[in-house]
C-alpha cells in the first residue's frame, strides 16, 4: 500500500496551493494530490471566461460571507500575486481592482500550477474518487487511510480540498463534505451562491435577451436587505448579471417575500427622472406610445416597462397624462420580480455553508480530525465576484499546505 507524509485530496486551486506550499515548507515531506477527474484543475480552466480573474486589490473582509470570514485574518498574510508571481505568471489589475494574469489566460495559471507542482516532485493521482477517510493504526502507527472503491492509500497527513457542489461536471460534486458530515463535523446545509435568480417566466419572458445597466436591490418583505450597480441580464425565466451574483446569497436566508427591485436610471431622482419623461414627450408627442422610451432604453425593455407601468396603453406618447408619467417613473426607479428561486448548483459559480469555523483552528486544522486540514470552498466562506473565491481557495490552501508539512513529522 502506497504511503505518504501528506495526502492533499482535491487538485484545484486549493488542493493546488496546498500541494506547492506543503513542498516549498520541507522539500522532504512526500506529497500526494488525489483527484477524482482523469485531470486536475478543471474548473480553474472555467474561472474568469477562461482568463482566471485570480485575486482582487481590495481584499476587505466585506466581500466575503460564511462563519469562517475570521479566517481571513490568517490567510491575509499570504499573497496570492507574489505566489504566481514566483511561478513566473506576471499578473495585473484590469483597471477596477480585479487581477489577472498579464496574458488572461486561465491555462497559463493552471500550467504554472502544474509545472511547479512537479518541479517539487508532489505526485499527483487522477481517477481516485475518494469515497472514505479513516484513522487506523499501521505497525502501531497512527494513519489516515483514503479509500476509493478500487485502492487505499496511506498518509501522516491529509488536507481536505475537495471544494463545494457548484458546477459538479467541473469536478466539486460535495463528497467530501459528505465524508465530513459522516465524521461527526459541523457543516452549515450547502447552498447555490453567485448564481442566477429565478422569477415568474412570463414576467420576464418579454425581456429574454436584454441587457441593461440597474442599482438591483434584494428585497425581503418590502425591505431593501441589499443593493448591488451593474448589467442586469434577462433569460428564460432567470435575472442575472455580476450585480445579482453578488446580492443572490441573500434567497437562502429570505426564501419568503424575498423580490428583486431595479433601479434602471440609478442616477437620476423620481423628479428628474419625470421631468426627463415630460421632455420626451413633447418631443415625441405624435409618435406611437411603442417608440415614446426607445430613446432612453432598448425598445423591448421600453415597452415593457409602459406596459408594466399603465393599465391600458395610449395610442400616442403625447396622449400620456402628467399622473401616469408619475407611474411610469415610479415603475422605472421600481421595476420588480419576485423572486422564486436560484438556478441551483448547476449555474452557481460557488457553494455557501460548509464546515462551520468552530470546527477549524487557525492552522486550518479541524478539532474532531486531528492531522486533517480543510481549505477552500470546503469552509464555510465565500466572496463576491471579483476573484476574492479564488484568493481564498489559494491563500487558505497554502496555509494549510505549511502547516500541514511542518507537522509530518510529527
Ligand atoms: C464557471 C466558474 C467561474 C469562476 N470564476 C472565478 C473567478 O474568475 N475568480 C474567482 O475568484 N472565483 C471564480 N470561481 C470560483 C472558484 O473557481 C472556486 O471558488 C475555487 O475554484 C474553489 O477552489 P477549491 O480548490 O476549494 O475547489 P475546486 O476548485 O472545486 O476543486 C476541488 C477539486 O477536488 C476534486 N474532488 C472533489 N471531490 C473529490 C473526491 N471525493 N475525491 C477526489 N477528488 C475530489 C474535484 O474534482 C476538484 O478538482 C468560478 C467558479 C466557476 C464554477
Amino acid at each position: 500500500m502506497k504511503r505518504y507524509d501528506i495526502i492533499v485530496i482535491g487538485g484545484g486551486a486549493s488542493g493546488f496551493a496546498a500541494a506547492i506550499n506543503a513542498k516549498r515548507t520541507d522539500r522532504n515531506v512526500s506529497v500526494l494530490i488525489a483527484e477524482r477527474l482523469p485531470k486536475t484543475g478543471k474548473k480553474i480552466l472555467a474561472t474568469g471566461n477562461g482568463r482566471c480573474n485570480l485575486s482582487n486589490s481590495d481584499l476587505s473582509p466585506d466581500r466575503y460571507h460564511g462563519s469562517c470570514k475570521n479566517l481571513l485574518s490568517v490567510t491575509s498574510a499570504f499573497n496570492v500575486t507574489a505566489f504566481f508571481e514566483s511561478m513566473g505568471v506576471m499578473c495585473e489589475d484590469d483597471g477596477y481592482g480585479r487581477i489577472y494574469p498579464r496574458c488572461r489566460s486561465a491555462a497559463s495559471a493552471l500550467d504554472a500550477l502544474r509545472l511547479e507542482a512537479a518541479k517539487l516532485g508532489v505526485e499527483e493521482l487522477c481517477g481516485l474518487d475518494v469515497m472514505n477517510i479513516e484513522r487506523r493504526r499501521y505497525s502501531g502507527r497512527p494513519l489516515f487511510a483514503v479509500s476509493s472503491t478500487e485502492e487505499t492509500i496511506t498518509a501522516k497527513k491529509i488536507i481536505l480540498a475537495g471544494g463545494g457542489m457548484s458546477q459538479p461536471s467541473l469536478g466539486s460534486n460535495g463528497s467530501i463534505l459528505g465524508i465530513c458530515e459522516k465524521a461527526g463535523i459541523d457543516i452549515v446545509p450547502p447552498f447555490p451562491a453567485l448564481v442566477p435568480l429565478k422569477t415568474e417566466p412570463a414576467l420576464v419572458r418579454p425581456l429574454k435577451g436584454q441587457r441593461t445597466d440597474a442599482n438591483v436591490m434584494f428585497c425581503a418583505d418590502g425591505k431593501v436587505i441589499s443593493s448591488r450597480r451593474g448589467e442586469v441580464q434577462f433569460t428564460d425565466g432567470l435575472i442575472s448579471g455580476i450585480c445579482v451574483f453578488d446580492i443572490s446569497y441573500l434567497y437562502e436566508k429570505h426564501k419568503h417575500n424575498a423580490e428583486l427591485k431595479l433601479d434602471l436610471l440609478p442616477d437620476m431622482s423620481t423628479r428628474q427622472v419625470c421631468e426627463l419623461l415630460k421632455t420626451v414627450r413633447n418631443i415625441r408627442a405624435d409618435m406611437a406610445a411603442d417608440d415614446y422610451l426607445s430613446g432612453i432604453f432598448t425598445r423591448p425593455l421600453g415597452t415593457y416597462i409602459l406596459k408594466r407601468a399603465l393599465k391600458s396603453c395610449p395610442g400616442t406618447a403625447g396622449q400620456i397624462s402628467d399622473i401616469r408619467l408619475g407611474t411610469i417613473a415610479d415603475t422605472i426607479k421600481g421595476l420588480t420580480f419576485p423572486v422564486t428561486g436560484t438556478a441551483g448548483f448547476e449555474r452557481s459559480q460557488v457553494t455557501g455553508g460548509g464546515i462551520r469555523t468552530e470546527e477549524t483552528v487557525g492552522s486550518f486544522e479541524l478539532r474532531k480530525m486531528p492531522g486533517a486540514y480543510a481549505c477552500g470552498e470546503l469552509l464555510d466562506i465565500f466572496g463576491d465576484c471579483g476573484g476574492y473565491n479564488l484568493d481564498f481557495a489559494f491563500s487558505s490552501g497554502a496555509v494549510a499546505g505549511r502547516n500541514a508539512a511542518l507537522k509530518a513529522g510529527i
